[in-house]
């Protein structure tokens, strides 16, 4: 490949402008062209030719599907005041949706799974009732938290009485000098007395840990080892690049810096990562072509890779059974459901069930998988549930995030984004929007 044309932001009035990607010297980059204010020239958010590659040619989507997820900002408020939070302070004092603005934004949208975040949604006294009328919409409900009212005895098991499905805790360390240093204040004790009700009232959980250079690197494995004893609860760690809204790209460590770290930690490698990412995006689009449910939940920015945890091992999915060809089949199955008209009778007919026979027999953690978590799995797929809210314990998934830049956004990875901020435009990449109006608000 040697270059691709998209669009993007000119970095200086914020239109969409023409932008052509290319690699230079081993690095991808992005330059956008503005009629107005020229051109200019950075880093691809992915600046790994290995993970743009994969990403950029190697995922599908469908043209006419919506994102999976939607984000409802319910108060702007926080009880905390994280120095890395990406919302001005300005928008603290907001105001908030009334359950019944909330209610009517998430009513017309398409997708399976509403995010409830804010400022803290936990400081809502009325958040029970908004949960149990959104899962009354037919809704699955997520909230991000810093989890401080998690640590209150009963709170988690109220949450999950009003039907709450995963709770996405903002957790930087296990240390309480990186703890006090990253939060600018001691929650340590807070949040790990949040992990213990969490766990002990079988939440759905999901750690979300921004990874800092210079100070929690260590925590990466932390975070693995701690999912890896909990995984019964515990469904995923989500490691983030810090969001860079400041230019100071050189300070920050990107997705290959963190998944070396993952790789030291679990033995896995790029290529296992890329597999199971490949892997998921195409499970979740026959699943959505059968089931008719669910948008996207697979963007093309981030990666994933999921283990099923045996007796506190890891085993990757992609040591269970030969990804590539069965993402060959699978691809193959895709082109069959698509000229279908019987699904189901396709489904069965196509699926690669001499793969999976190959690999039950010549893999014996693949067959102890099969036997002990089918009867769960198969009531997943038949309900199309992602990861974060199955009913089948002991899988356990990292992801690796990273939000475009103000600087590099590509339009034709933000097009397959998992979730939306509006319901009426009800289309990926409208976090574009956020960035737009954040850049013109914080203080630079
Ligand atoms: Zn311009």
């Amino acid at each position: 490949m040697d270059s691709r044309k998209t669009e993007s932001l000119c970095p200086v009035c914020f239109e969409r402008v023409a932008a052509e990607v290319f690699n230079e010297g081993g690095k991808m980059y992005i330059s956008q062209e503005c009629p107005e204010h020229g051109s200019f020239k950075t880093l691809h958010f992915f600046e790994d030719p290995r993970l743009y590659a994969a990403l950029s040619e190697n995922m599908i989507t469908d043209d006419d599907v919506f994102p999976d997820g939607q984000v409802l900002k319910v108060t702007m408020d926080c009880n905390m005041d994280c120095p890395f939070c990406a919302v001005p302070k300005s928008f603290r004092n907001g105001g908030e949706l009334t359950v019944d603005e909330i209610l009517d934004l998430s009513k017309d949208f398409k997708g399976s799974l509403v995010y409830l975040c804010g400022g803290e949604p936990t400081i809502r006294e009325d958040l029970p009732e908004i949960i149990t009328r959104l899962r009354g919409q037919g809704k699955r409900v997520a909230i991000f938290t810093n989890g401080i009212r998690f640590s209150e005895p009963g709170y988690a098991g109220e949450l999950k009485e009003a039907g709450l499905n995963l709770v996405i805790l903002s957790f930087l360390s296990f240390d309480r000098g990186q703890s006090l240093s990253l939060y600018g204040c001691d929650v340590l004790d807070s949040k790990l007395k949040a992990l213990e009700n969490l766990a002990a009232s079988g939440m759905p959980t999901m750690l979300s840990l921004i990874v800092f250079k210079g100070v929690n690197e260590d925590q990466v494995s932390k975070a693995i080892e701690y999912g890896s004893k909990n995984s019964g609860w515990l469904r995923l760690v989500n490691f983030k690049v810090l969001w860079d809204l400041e230019g100071k790209q050189k300070e920050i460590i990107l997705q290959n810096g963190i998944v070396d770290l993952v790789s030291e930690s679990t033995d896995i490698t790029l290529e296992d990562i890329l597999g199971c990412t490949l892997f998921s995006n195409r499970t979740f689009e026959i699943l959505r072509l059968i089931t008719g449910k669910g948008g996207i939940r697979t963007p093309r920015c981030e990666l994933r890779c999921y283990f099923w945890v045996r007796g506190g091992r890891l085993v990757p999915i992609s040591r269970m059974i030969d990804l590539n060809e069965l993402i060959k089949n699978l691809d193959f199955l895709r082109s069959k459901l698509k000229s279908s008209h019987s699904m189901i009778l396709t489904f069965f007919l196509w699926f690669p069930y001499s793969l999976i026979v190959r690999s039950f027999i010549s893999n014996p953690d693949f067959r102890m998988f099969c036997l002990l978590l089918l009867p769960n799995l198969i009531n997943d797929l038949r309900h199309n549930y992602p990861l974060s809210t199955s009913t089948t314990k002991n899988i356990f998934g990292i992801t690796v995030e990273r939000y475009m830049d103000p600087s590099n956004v590509d339009f034709e990875f933000s097009s397959t984004c998992n979730i939306c901020r509006e319901v009426k435009k009800g289309k990926a990449g409208y976090c574009i929007e956020d960035m737009k109006r954040w850049h013109y608000i914080s203080p630079r």
